[in-house]
């Protein structure tokens, strides 16, 4: 089986100290197919001085660890994209001018304010901040939706779609996914149209909570719909997380019926299969 982590971070990104070449060395070690690097890209003006990656250093990375590791492991060039409904058309001219292998559209912000503050949570019933952080994931997916009506993929993989209940745990003790499948359903129905792979984000996993993001249930209701991969990714910050809890999503997404895994190279999407 070929497995490809596709979201993770180096020192690239403004929150991780992880050196690329131990990212890459973890991955082979654990036996990887691929690993592709997915640095930070948030526009948000009150983000964006710190947390847009130098490009040409980015690039720079890259072209020399393929050079030395290449012939033993796929490494991409990919980004993670922070979806804001207001700088989208200057964000979707980066994406189409940079050679990017794989791109992820992450929603971190609702109500326009970062999920993972603690304020965007006193005060308030955590079920309807869930509720909100959800309908802005709906948006972000309808924006790929008219792109792709339009002729476009912009975006391949939307990442961590229940981002929320990691910081509702935290800040409130609880989570509130599974009372809003409405709106899951919503957002995985959008996807489909939208041509966009959902993702299985295992960082939560290594935090304690139960599930990743998103859970089996979210998994199973998206092969309901018709869906038949989706991406994997450890979201690791740290060289030794790159790959960590794959066989745990993998088991579920068995047992929730979604039978292949999406694999990105220069945009161009295979699917690969986690029979076992
Ligand atoms: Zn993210
Ligand atoms: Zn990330």
């Amino acid at each position: 089986m070929n497995l490809f982590d596709q979201h993770l971070h180096s020192r690239h990104s403004f929150d991780s100290y992880a050196e690329p070449i131990e990212s890459v060395r973890h991955a082979i070690e654990i036996g990887l197919s691929g690993l592709s690097f997915t640095e930070h890209y948030d526009t948000h003006p009150d983000e964006a001085p710190a947390c847009v990656f130098d490009e040409d250093a980015y690039t720079d990375t890259v072209a020399k660890l393929r050079t030395e590791f290449g012939r033993d492991i796929f490494i991409g060039k990919g980004v993670e994209i922070d979806y804001q409904a207001d700088s989208m058309d200057a964000i979707v001219s980066f994406v189409e001018r940079s050679g990017f292998d794989v791109v992820l559209l992450s929603v971190h912000w609702s109500e326009g304010k970062p999920i993972h503050k603690a304020d965007v949570w006193e005060n308030r019933d955590p079920s309807e901040v869930t509720r909100c952080y959800l309908r802005s994931v709906l948006a972000a997916v309808r924006h790929c939706e008219r792109l792709h009506r339009s002729g476009r993929r912009v975006f391949d993989v939307l990442g961590h779609m229940d981002f929320c209940k990691r910081y509702s745990n935290r800040f409130a003790g609880s989570m509130h996914v599974a009372e809003h499948m409405d709106v899951i359903e919503e957002i995985l129905t959008a996807c489909l149209a939208a041509d966009l792979v959902p993702e299985v984000n295992t960082s939560t996993l290594r935090n304690d909570l139960p599930d990743p993001m998103p859970g089996e249930a979210t998994m199973r209701r998206y092969a309901e719909l018709g869906g038949t991969m989706m991406s994997l990714g450890s979201d690791a910050h740290r060289s030794t997380q790159v790959g960590a809890d794959f066989d745990r999503a993998l088991d579920m997404l068995r047992a929730a019926g979604v039978g292949q895994l999406a694999v990105f190279r220069s945009r161009d999407r295979q699917a690969e299969s986690i029979a076992r």
